[in-house]
């Protein structure tokens, strides 16, 4: 059966930024292609491309010249691929690849890495972008068009999970876990929906809380304060770690709600705990990348959680993590900063800043992985070098340093001697609920025995 002839006009089946077919040219073409290959017993392979980065340099260039870097894409994705496969861009920054000689299929995609991931030259500015590449078969993983096209997405996404930029091929367990995900994503959004009204008001909600782990000064062992952690309590499933449903919440669209109502909570809950001779306890909240990257909001959101609470500026630090920390985060993290707001680089020596890119941030805290804890030998006194470099490069930069997941006390020691100023972890205390967040601050905030004997 020779597929019908396409009467459309060229403009229905153009993308006319890329000069490659558009999305529905494309999916059209896949049923034909995938259709004639079932009749055939021909494999097919689905190569998905999405450039990384895209949004941040199309928002730096403009929308002029973000077209023009669109259209070179589309040029080096035709300079790569073979004269029979079919090339179309099928979303803003995303990009198909239907090969038919399938065999080629690894060769053409190292090809589109090396061909996306070499700098551009854009109205006289240098843009460099990288790509996330999924890739699925006809043969061994689908039976048609749609399905190809699903489980072709379906590896997209596990490469954009993972990061690292490796061309991921579709398996079985990644269709398991993506429904997983999927149901998680129902019932979060679900949530979301019956706690909506609570969340905005800043009440406590049914599902959501947070739990308060404390931090201590590894000199005097005097409480410093506490990271807000947030919990959902899911009504079946029990407690779901916030690392596997934070991602979800940032994909869902969720995360700027979920992230305020934290803010606000975790300032409330710090202005009622009680107040010692030492400063004044402290709160320290994440703020997802995702978060990061509203900008204004996220700004707004900061100062609308400490107006609320009538929180001290200098008690509440805001917490950012390494490895998705981005350049054009500068400018907001800054402006927090101005607040009177402390930083924190969560998660340090998990990512990877150059000591340049450290010191143009405004961050007042390095918070040291739980992995650099973890490399401590009982029996090698020299297992701490890593921990010791990092301390010097937060002492010479000004930052306090934080030590994570501190669960022995013989590590305690280690850090205390290797220069630390806190640490936070299992040894001192889980995160604890409001309450005994609240009943722990009294017993471990700072006093000093004569104000203790003046208490009694
Ligand atoms: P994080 O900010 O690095 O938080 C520290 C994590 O280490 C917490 O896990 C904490 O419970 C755990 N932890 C603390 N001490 C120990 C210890 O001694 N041993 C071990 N094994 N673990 C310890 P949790 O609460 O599951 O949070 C995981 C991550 O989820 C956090 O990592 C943070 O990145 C994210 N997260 C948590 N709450 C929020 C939030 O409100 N907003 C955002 N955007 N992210 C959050
Ligand atoms: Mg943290
Ligand atoms: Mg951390």
């Amino acid at each position: 059966m020779t597929p019908k002839p396409n009467r459309r006009r060229e403009s229905d089946r153009i993308d006319p930024i890329s000069g490659l077919a558009n999305r529905s040219q494309f999916l059209a073409a896949l049923d034909d292609e995938t259709f004639r290959a079932r009749r055939t017993g021909c494999d097919l392979a689905l190569i998905l491309c999405d450039v990384a980065r895209f949004k941040a340099a199309n928002d730096g260039l403009g929308p002029l010249l973000g077209d023009r870097l669109l259209g070179r894409l589309g040029g080096r994705l035709r300079s790569v691929a073979p004269d029979a496969a079919l090339l179309a861009r099928i979303s803003g920054d995303g990009f198909g690849v239907l090969l038919r000689d399938a065999d080629r299929t690894p060769a053409i995609c190292a090809a589109l890495e090396d061909a996306f991931s070499r700098p551009f030259m854009i109205g006289g500015q240098v843009v460099a972008l990288s790509v996330h590449i999924g890739v699925a078969r006809l043969a061994a993983h689908a039976q048609d068009g749609p399905s190809l096209l699903h489980a072709a997405d379906i590896a997209l996404h596990e490469a954009q999970r993972v990061g690292g930029g490796m061309v991921t091929e579709f398996e079985d367990a990644m269709r398991v876990a993506a429904a997983e995900r999927h149901d998680l994503e129902t019932d979060l959004r679900q949530a979301v929906v019956v706690d909506e009204y609570d969340m905005q008001k800043a009440y406590a909600c049914a599902q959501f809380f947070l739990a308060h782990q404390p931090k201590h000064c590894l000199r005097s062992g005097a409480l410093t304060g506490f990271e807000a952690l947030l919990r959902w309590r899911h009504p079946t499933r029990g407690p779901v770690s916030p690392a596997a449903f934070i991602p979800i919440a940032e994909d869902a669209g969720l995360i700027d709600l979920l992230g305020a109502w934290a803010l606000r909570v975790a300032c409330r809950d710090a202005a009622a705990w009680p107040q010692g001779d030492g400063p004044p306890l402290k709160v320290a909240v994440n703020m997802s990348p995702l978060q990061l990257r509203r900008g204004p909001l996220a700004l707004r959101a900061v100062a609308d959680a400490l107006e609320e609470s009538g929180l001290a500026p200098e008690r509440l630090e805001i917490e950012v993590t390494e490895s998705a920390l981005v350049d054009d985060a500068v400018d907001l993290l800054t402006a927090i900063r101005d607040l009177g707001v402390g930083l924190a680089l969560d998660d340090f020596g998990t990512g990877y800043s150059s000591l340049s890119r450290l010191s143009r941030f405004p961050f007042t805290t390095l918070k040291i992985d739980k992995a650099f804890v973890d490399a401590l030998r009982p029996d090698d006194p020299e297992s701490d070098w890593m921990i010791r470099a990092i301390v010097g490069l937060g002492a010479g930069l000004s930052m306090t340093t934080v030590v994570e997941g501190v669960e022995e006390d013989w590590r305690r020691a280690r850090l205390a001697q290797a220069g630390c100023d806190e640490m936070q972890g299992y040894l001192a205390s889980r995160p604890l609920e409001r309450d005994a967040a609240a009943a722990y601050a009294l017993t471990h905030v700072p006093k000093t025995p004569a104000l203790e004997v003046a208490a009694e």
